[in-house]
């Protein structure tokens, strides 16, 4: 198993450098395995593709559900060349992933121009004090689709 772990990882790598070479954005890589196969390879896309949000472990977290037409990947861990940054860690936690192995950590990618720290610091403060300014606005028109929600005895819970 320990082996395994390692395989998985060293494909992680293998994507952060094989991707970067080529031009498609960071060097940063993930796969999802399940039952012992990686079923998704995923990798930053950001500059390629012109997506902020084309990071390795979205970029692989919407392959594998794609892969096993499902929204959540409870039964799946995440191998990453670097520690999730606060929105994949968000999709980590959304998709239900078991476990995440990564290889660098956050501190190594801020070394290397990749700092996500302001926004974990974002998140602790009230909103009206965030950096990007946010204002609640329609709030007794926007609860009509919650209410809605709410009341749909067939929903889809999630
Ligand atoms: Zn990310």
């Amino acid at each position: 198993m320990e082996k395994n772990k390692e395989k998985y990882m060293r494909e992680a790598i293998r994507l952060s450098l094989d991707k970067m070479r080529a031009g498609y954005g960071g060097p940063f890589g993930a796969v999802v395995v399940r039952n012992g196969e990686i079923i998704a390879y995923g990798f930053n896309q950001v500059l390629a593709s012109n997506d902020p949000t084309a990071h390795a472990e979205v970029d692989a977290i919407r392959k594998a559900c794609a892969t096993l037409q499902t929204y959540h990947l409870s039964d799946c861990e995440l191998y990453t060349s670097c520690e999730p940054c606060p929105m994949c860690f968000g999709a980590i936690y959304w998709a239900r992933i078991r476990k995440v192995y990564y290889g660098n950590t956050k501190q190594d990618a801020a070394a290397v121009g990749f700092d996500d720290n302001f926004i974990y610091e974002e998140l602790k403060k009230p909103r009206q004090e965030c950096r990007i300014a946010m204002e609640q606005l329609l709030p007794e028109e926007a609860i009509v689709a919650f209410e809605e929600w709410s009341k749909n005895p067939h929903k889809s819970e999630y």
